[in-house]
């Protein structure tokens, strides 16, 4: 096993571009928090991943997945996501008229959302065509 510096003296903005670069080069794909951890050049402990996930997810530079529990790096305009069941890969879905849907349901409903999650879940392109 590789030694491993240690992450635990560095400032946060570095743990934010790490935690970034990581999820920006899985080719699309979803990691945990530990999956992330494990992805790590340096050692950072689980506890400092979620806090960077907390901070980039304000900023809203990274996403959680919440049907796979893990989370990924999407564009801030994305209001729904695609998630492939087959190679879990995960794609920024945009659409005008999911969030007026989603009020007009809510609204009625009398129910204030603090959060809307919008994941499709299914088969991407490639997959579909491996059948
Ligand atoms: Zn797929």
């Amino acid at each position: 096993m590789k030694a491993r510096s240690d992450m635990a003296k560095r400032k946060p903005e570095d743990l934010d571009k790490l935690v970034l670069t990581i999820l920006r080069s899985t080719g699309g794909r979803s990691l945990s928090a530990y999956g992330i951890a494990e992805a790590a050049p340096v050692r950072i402990t689980p506890v400092q991943v979620y806090r960077t996930l907390d901070r980039l997810a304000q900023r809203r530079c990274v996403q959680r997945i919440e049907c796979l529990n893990a989370w990924a790096a999407l564009p801030a305009q994305a209001n729904a996501i695609s998630v492939c069941t087959s190679c879990e890969i995960v794609r920024p879905l945009l659409s005008r008229s999911i969030e007026p849907a989603i009020l007009e349901a809510t609204g009625d409903a009398h129910f204030v959302p603090a959060r809307t999650v919008v994941e499709v879940i299914g088969l991407c392109e490639h997959c579909q065509d491996a059948d």
